[in-house]
């Protein structure tokens, strides 16, 4: 028996785009599949043809050939087993498997779900998040929302219209994935029509139009550990964009963001502020207090002489560490401020003290001018 032609038994003219001929392929499988027609050979003959015409002519280089030669262009070393000769175009490809492959497990009861493909899975999304200073040191928790494609709950992802459930798909038998030779080699790839789903949505679910997942507005609590540094990317497995049809869901990612804040500057564990004392708290002594993090207050001792410059160090009044329950320092720096704006009583009593002011009390100031007056002596 002559083969007909592919167009011919695909019901399409040679101009067809890709899009029309699997829709034409599509609607003829779903007529012909042997999981409709149980026992029918007719309409097996039917489906194998229908299958192998669109075998050929969704694949460029082939529709190429095809065009060109003809049937002719698969007959060198094809005619393998159910007329399959088209998928090889060299000898001694076993078409046998191709074959089992092509149509999965044909009218048997496969395990469908547990190869369904990764290209189903959601995207992972992104989402920043600003928390202040004082937040990241306590931690958080917090609900947010965002906009994103949720498991459609009329079909439960499905895609299928309550009560009917999706169909094999007829082109790949439910693998979600097709072989196919090329050169020497077998190709495997996910299954063009499915998308690796392994599932033909006949009777689709009409809020959502068949995808399994529409757009809806998600709320995530998310807690945001003490600790978290500006720039920490946070992982929430399996609250990201929902898969299709079954796929897994992505994750979502929190980036946090920590405000700069007024007073304390932070590296890494510890924080840092200068503190500005009067010369006259920096030379008598004095007892300052001062914010810590926590919303508290310190006591430090500024001994007398302080000079500027000075750091004290406030052991366990920084940060927590992230996963530890050890926490950084506080670092204070004093910068000693000399006064402006001195009324006459302020000043007669700094002219008062310059008077009787002696090289004791100045020691840098002596030692500069000791090396001084040694470098005009030379
Ligand atoms: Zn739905
Ligand atoms: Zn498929």
């Amino acid at each position: 028996m002559a083969k007909r032609d592919y167009y011919d038994v695909l019901g399409v003219n040679k101009n067809a785009s890709p899009d029309e001929l699997k829709s034409a392929y599509r609607k003829l499988a779903v007529k012909y599949h042997p999981d409709k027609n149980p026992g029918d050979k007719v309409a097996e003959d039917k489906f194998k043809e229908a299958s192998e015409a669109y075998g050929i002519l969704s694949d460029k280089s082939k529709k190429e050939n095809y065009d060109n030669f003809g049937h002719a262009a698969f007959e060198n070393g094809g005619g393998g087993k159910g007329g399959f000769g088209g998928f090889g175009g060299f000898s001694g490809a076993d078409f046998s498997d191709i074959f089992e492959d092509f149509f999965g497990d044909f009218g048997g009861s496969g395990n469908r779900s547990s190869r369904r493909n990764e290209n189903n899975r959601g995207s992972d999304l992104r989402y920043d998040i600003t928390i202040t200073l004082e937040e990241a040191y306590l931690g958080k928790k917090q609900n947010i929302q965002f906009s994103t494609s949720e498991r459609c709950n009329t079909c439960k992802g499905n895609g299928s219209r309550p009560g009917s459930s999706p169909d094999r798909c007829s082109y790949c038998g439910g693998n979600g994935r097709v072989r196919s030779n090329q050169g020497f080699f077998t190709v495997q790839q996910t299954c063009p029509q499915c998308a690796g789903s392994g599932e033909e949505i006949n009777d689709p679910c009409s809020d959502c139009k068949g995808k399994g997942n529409r757009q809806a507005s998600k709320k995530v609590s998310v807690s945001i550990p003490k600790g978290v540094d500006d720039g920490t990317r946070i992982r929430l497995a399996g609250k990201g964009e929902a898969g299709t049809r079954g796929g897994a869901t992505g994750d979502l990612y929190l980036f946090v963001n920590v405000k700069s804040h007024d007073l304390f500057k932070r590296s890494d564990v510890n924080l840092f502020f200068e503190f500005p004392i009067s010369i006259a708290d920096a030379a008598l002594g004095t007892t300052i207090e001062i914010p810590t993090i926590d919303g508290k207050k310190a006591k430090i001792k500024i001994p007398e002489g302080t000079q500027d410059g000075k750091q004290f160090r406030l052991k366990g009044k920084g940060m927590p560490f992230m996963r530890k329950g050890d926490f950084g320092d506080l670092y204070i720096q004093v910068k000693t401020e000399v006064p402006v704006s001195l009324n006459k009583e302020q000043k007669s009593l700094l002219e008062k003290f310059r008077e009787i002011e002696n090289e004791k009390s100045n020691p840098s100031i002596r030692k500069f001018f000791q090396k001084a007056k040694s470098f005009w002596n030379n």
